[in-house]
């Protein structure tokens, strides 16, 4: 494996309906091949203050991502900025909403839509506005943007799961079913990334209610999955919680980059060589 990272964030994924439905990250599990960990997400569990926790480790009353409605560029030195200024290629298929985080605020749908530009902190992006978006067509974007740039980080973030969520409840055949279909297709493409020599990170934002809602701080929608398939972490089913917190500066660590200043030290049980 090299320092490459696949970043994969199924938006609205509780951790819960990840164990149970997701047979083949399942297997990654029980077979060793990675590592399992819960993720107690920041309050207030909402999309955009949570995108945020993930791309910079920084907190809502600090970075000041407070409500989906802020919408504005972040302050915050994110994993884009970071990649980029340690000569890095970074690339992205992401909901509009990460654009309007790190490149430009705010998105304009008939010219934001493709973004390449090496100069802004997202090097290359494909963004959809859509919440319905097929998670299919999603990965086949950031399939495109590894064969096309081979980038040292890419960062794909999925949106049916939350959607169909919000639409049928966290306790409905639909939402098991929109987590079944997203490891389905993670299983068709992960072999051949991990073959690519990618290490893969797959977590959530926030998780799901059953009254097809999020934001609060029960355990439903604040505790969501975290895989992580690298020879820097020993694969195992772990059972501490992790921190929301340390996605960003682990993402450094397999990147083989500084954090940010921002950024705390990693608290991972398995992490090798920190
Ligand atoms: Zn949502």
């Amino acid at each position: 494996m090299s320092n490459k990272l696949a970043f994969i964030m199924l938006d609205g994924l509780q951790y819960q309906t990840a164990v149970e439905q997701m047979g083949y990250l399942g297997h990654l599990v029980e077979q060793k091949i990675a590592a399992r960990y819960l993720v107690k997400s920041e309050v207030p569990s909402m999309s955009r203050p949570l995108y945020e926790v993930l791309l910079t480790g920084t907190l809502p009353h600090k970075n000041g991502i407070l409500t989906n409605q802020t919408v504005r560029l972040s302050k915050e030195e994110s994993l884009f900025h970071l990649t980029k200024k340690n000569g890095l290629t970074n690339a992205t298929a992401s909901y509009y909403w990460v654009s309007e985080l790190y490149n430009k605020a705010p998105f304009v749908q008939l010219t934001d839509r493709f973004q390449n530009d090496e100069d802004r902190a997202i090097q290359h992006g494909i963004f959809y506005s859509e919440d319905h978006y097929p998670d299919s067509h999603l990965f086949a974007d950031a399939h495109h943007l590894m064969e096309t740039y081979q980038p040292d980080f890419l960062y794909v973030h999925s949106m049916n799961i939350d959607d169909t969520g919000h639409k049928y409840t966290a306790d409905s055949k639909e939402y098991r079913g929109s987590a079944i279909r997203a490891d389905i297709i993670l299983a068709n493409i992960l072999p051949q990334w991990i073959d690519n020599g990618y290490q893969i990170i797959i977590t959530a934002d926030h998780g799901m209610n059953d009254d097809g809602d999020h934001g609060g701080t029960l355990n439903d929608v604040r505790d969501v999955p975290l895989l992580v398939i690298s020879d820097k972490v020993r694969p195992d089913d772990y059972d501490q919680v992790v921190r929301q917190l340390n996605l960003a500066p682990l993402a450094c660590h397999l990147l083989g980059i500084s954090p940010s200043k921002e950024m705390i030290k990693v608290e991972l049980p398995g992490l090798l060589n920190q």
